[in-house]
């Protein structure tokens, strides 16, 4: 039985630093739970005093826990201990549910299984990567050294508190780093969960630690903060445009940015089924309320199969319903609060005024008390100059637009702002290849939609959707700055 009662869930305290709870004299703001809106919490912003003291400490927890040096086999078996206790820790998974938007079966069923994957796929890359050697005169010896860059900052959004965590401080610890982490001041507490059970699983206290608060003072201070040698961040483009300018300011860290999108499912007549067709494009836009990067919110479909594949995506739509995230047959998402919901209502509205037509959706769910539960909206009619196509809405609408053959489809897969993804659907292999070719996007699915449990695969944005990648070995390496040696002998 995975239900549980949202009174009873035992919350841990504030910030966690050095591997104690602690408390601030931030500003205070309140914790709400997204299924009906219920404060459930109060917690102070970590001051740039707080910030201050997290980073020092995990500064000096490198230099006398020995994590940065100790043989990598020894970090990855700590990791592997630590991806263990994740999975089998009942309260990380009801703090996820009660916090977030993830239904508690969709917690359990995948996010901490893909949260305790992540890591550990990192145990393993502890030490099956090391530097080079180059050829050199006899009497001399050139190598590369990898080495940790000492205290990362990691900031994370609401959408996937858990996992999200995981691809910052997986590849950050494994490669020896310490990590300052900020959770999203909507969904602080199921981190805090984590960073407890990685001390229990033996990281040095002072390893990793979590401050709580905005991301104005919070998270602007840890940005800034001169010890923090690197900034990994997961958010919007927005954010994203000013953590790289502040750490660009603030001692030209290095950024990992994994920011918004606003990605296709380009589907060509010959994509086979239909049903299995509109399935998986209903999963690509509604999967966690459309509270997704990846979400495949722009439908372009070839025009002599739209109207059946729409109309069933239509009926699909009307089925989804609304739950509480703390019940165990709940599987549909709210969005995570009030400020969400109204943005999700001004876009439509905007899309409405120029032309869109709404064919199934539209609306908030009646009948959820203050939970913001949105039903799954279908908006066609719009052209590629409408918001709705435009800006990256944060919730479950999906655009449908219609083309002839597939110059013009490629044409409208383009977007001016983002490129995280794009799904291709169609059984001809040129057309795929040449599709995976012309689009511009980090990531191209062809005949699926949405990550896999492949974590060697990495994952990351091109134009306004980020800059390097998270998962893979690659972000790994670039936990790990690179120095040059050479000598004569
Ligand atoms: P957001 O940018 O508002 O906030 C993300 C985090 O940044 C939060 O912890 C916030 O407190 C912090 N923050 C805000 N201002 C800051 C500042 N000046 N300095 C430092 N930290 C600051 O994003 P959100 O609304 O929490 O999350 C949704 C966004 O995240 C969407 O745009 C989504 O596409 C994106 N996202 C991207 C990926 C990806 O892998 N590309 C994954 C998940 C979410």
């Amino acid at each position: 039985m995975l239900s549980f009662d949202p009174e009873k869930v035992s919350l841990p305290a504030g910030h966690y630093i050095g591997g104690q709870h602690c408390q601030s004299q931030g500003a205070a703001f309140e914790v709400k739970r997204p299924s009906d809106g219920s404060v459930y919490a109060t917690l102070q912003d970590a001051t740039p005093q707080d910030v201050d003291r997290a980073v020092t400490v995990a500064h000096q927890a490198l230099k006398t826990s020995g994590w940065s040096g100790c043989p990598p086999r020894e970090r990855g078996r700590v990791l592997r201990r630590w991806a263990d206790l994740i999975e089998q820790d009942t309260l990380l998974a009801q703090l996820e549910a009660l916090g977030s938007t993830r239904p508690i079966s969709d917690v359990v069923l995948h996010e901490i299984p893909f949260t305790a994957e992540a890591i550990r796929f990192y145990a393993e890359c502890a030490d099956k990567f090391s530097g080079d050697l180059f050829p050199t005169r006899d009497s001399s010896l050139g190598m590369l050294i990898a080495e940790p860059y000492g205290v990362i900052a990691a900031i994370t959004p609401w959408n996937f508190p858990l996992s999200m965590a995981s691809w910052k401080c997986g590849p950050a610890l494994a490669a020896g780093n310490a990590v300052v982490l900020k959770p999203s001041e909507l969904t602080p507490f199921s981190t805090v969960r984590m960073a407890e059970l990685a001390i229990q699983a033996g990281l040095p206290a002072g390893v990793l630690n979590i401050v709580q608060g905005s991301g104005a003072v919070t998270g602007s201070a840890l940005v800034t903060h001169p010890l923090v040698r690197k900034v990994s961040f997961t958010g919007s483009t927005v954010t994203g445009k000013r953590i790289m300018s502040d750490a660009a300011q603030h001692g030209m860290k290095p950024v990992t940015l994994e920011l918004g999108g606003k990605s296709p499912q380009l589907v060509f007549d010959d994509a086979g089924d239909l049903e299995v067709l509109a399935q998986r494009i209903l999963r690509g836009f509604t999967a966690n309320g459309g509270q997704a990067c990846v979400a495949g919110t722009r439908l372009i479909v070839q025009r002599n199969i739209a109207d059946p594949l729409v109309e069933r995506l239509a009926q699909l739509c009307r089925e989804l319903k609304p739950g509480v995230t703390w019940q165990e047959e709940s599987r549909y998402a709210p969005l995570i609060d009030e400020r969400q919901g109204n943005k999700v209502c001004s876009v439509i509205a905007a899309a409405k005024a120029q032309g869109a037509e709404v064919l199934v959706g539209g609306e908030r769910f009646a009948h959820t008390g203050d939970g913001w539960f949105w039903q799954p909206t279908l908006l066609s009619h719009v052209a590629q100059d409408n918001p709705a196509v435009q800006q990256e809405i944060f919730g479950p609408v999906l655009t449908v637009q219609t083309f002839d053959d597939e110059e013009q489809g490629l044409a409208m897969a383009a977007h001016d702002t983002y490129g995280l993804c794009a799904g291709v659907h169609t059984l001809s292999l040129p057309r795929a290849m040449r599709a995976m070719r012309a689009i511009d996007a980090g990531t191209v699915w062809i005949n699926r939609y949405g990550r896999s449990g492949d974590f060697i695969i990495p994952t990351g944005g091109f134009l306004g959707s980020g800059i390097g990648k998270d998962l893979g070995r690659q972000a790994f390496q670039a936990c790990q700055r690179q120095k040059s040696v050479l000598i004569d002998f």
